[in-house]
């Protein structure tokens, strides 16, 4: 296990500050997914429902991919970017100076742009994509830093591939993003490979050997899911002193995506003290962002899924529903209300017991006797024989057919 954050010494330095950045790609690596494509008009509404979540920075498009790209950042960069209080509005630009100047144009109306640049620095992707040497990609995140840096102050640099890359290489590569004007230095996991405990040491080595401590520039996480670990992984790069997330809404992304925001946020603010920091996110937007975004993309949130799913606060076992009317804390370690969810739900059906069905009658207007209690739990328990789920107008049926009078509706 690696230490935790709060009073550990963190690795290259001073514990950093306490604030952790929330970079959204809801809207650029989340709708390059399969399937996830937005219209201009979804996109404006989504970038004002992040901007209500109040996260850090919203990475609108990747302007040069297309003119309907170009035109969708150009929008949010003028509409959200422009309003009190706003996000910083970021583009995602290859290394080269045709992409970068597009970027630039498309967030311009922004009174807080940034340009996000990128080139890959595995051996293999050197080798199969790029065709350049170790010595030429340097040169050019030298000269394309720099050429970001003369159009806005706010420069972030990824290696692409970096989890595959070359440790002594990679940190040559990230000095010479600081030297020419990166602020911020995005570590992506491109193909969700490493384990948390590599990705701790991936950034801890950065801390350590590149100095960014005291130098103003912020280490940033960037993982995808394909096994899973996107979120152990964004939070594991947290304890080893990154200070910015990269996440999408319902962990949209390239193939099996990248991390959820609402899971890495609510790991945040509910273990705030293993973690020594915290969020800006105003956490009672998340199930309405997460609703908004299954809206437009068309890509349904599972039941089960952590934080925004339907069942994420439903209750079905009798022993978790008896506890839960006792005292909540028997059984939830987040409040509903918190995530913006409705208030926890008693699933009434075969696995509750004698307590939640007394609870729901309660909460219906009908305090039963003992007798009529027992006669009537039979009843619902024969009904929950046939069917998964029961409703309260059956209950209400049940209750009216035990008294034999229409007095009960
Ligand atoms: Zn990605």
């Amino acid at each position: 296990m690696w230490p935790a954050a709060q009073g550990a010494r963190m690795p290259g330095g001073a514990v950093p500050e306490d604030t952790i950045r929330i970079f959204d790609t809801t809207l650029r690596d989340g709708e390059q997914a399969p399937g996830c494509t937005m219209t201009r008009a979804e996109k404006l509404q989504v970038a004002h429902q992040l901007m209500r979540l109040n996260v850090d920075i919203i990475e609108a498009g990747f302007p040069i991919a297309s003119l309907g790209d170009w035109d969708a950042v150009h929008a949010i960069a003028s509409e959200v970017g422009t309003q009190p209080g706003a996000p910083i509005i970021c583009g995602l630009a290859r290394a080269n100076e045709k992409d970068i100047d597009s970027c630039a144009g498309a967030i311009a109306p922004a009174p807080r742009p940034r340009i996000h640049t990128f080139i890959a620095t595995s051996d293999i992707h050197l080798e199969h994509k790029l065709r350049m040497t170790r010595a030429e990609v340097i040169a050019t995140v030298s000269r394309m830093v720099a050429h970001a840096r003369s159009h806005c102050e706010d420069v972030e640099f990824s290696p692409e591939d970096a989890g595959r890359s070359d440790r002594e290489y990679l940190y040559d590569v990230l000095r010479a993003a600081i030297a020419s004007g990166a602020t911020t230095l995005n570590i992506p996991d491109t193909v969700g490979y490493t384990m948390p405990d590599e990705y701790y040491a991936l950034i801890a080595g950065i801390r350590v050997h590149v100095k960014t401590a005291g130098e103003g520039v912020t280490l940033s996480t960037h993982c995808h899911d394909d096994l899973g670990l996107a979120v152990a992984n964004s939070l594991a790069g947290v304890r080893a002193g990154a200070r910015q997330i990269e996440c999408a809404i319902n962990g949209l992304g390239e193939r099996a995506g990248n991390a959820a925001l609402e899971e890495c946020v609510m790991a945040i603010e509910t273990r705030r003290n293993e973690f020594g920091a915290g969020t800006r996110i105003v956490t009672r937007e998340l199930v309405r962002t997460s609703r908004l975004v299954s809206q437009c993309t068309g890509v349904a949130v599972p039941p089960n899924k952590a934080i925004v799913g339907a069942n994420a606060f439903a209750h079905a076992a009798g022993i978790h529903q008896h506890g839960m009317i006792s005292n909540p804390l028997t059984y939830e370690i987040m409040d509903a209300e918190m995530v913006g969810a409705e208030p926890t739900a008693l699933v009434l059906g075969k696995h509750s017991g004698r307590h939640a069905f007394r609870k729901r009658l309660d909460e219906l207007g009908h305090s039963l006797g003992e007798e009529e209690l027992v006669v009537a739990f039979g009843r619902f328990k024969d009904l929950c024989d046939v069917q998964k789920v029961v409703s309260q107008a059956e209950i209400l049926a049940l209750i009216a057919g035990l008294r034999g009078s229409a007095a009960v509706s």
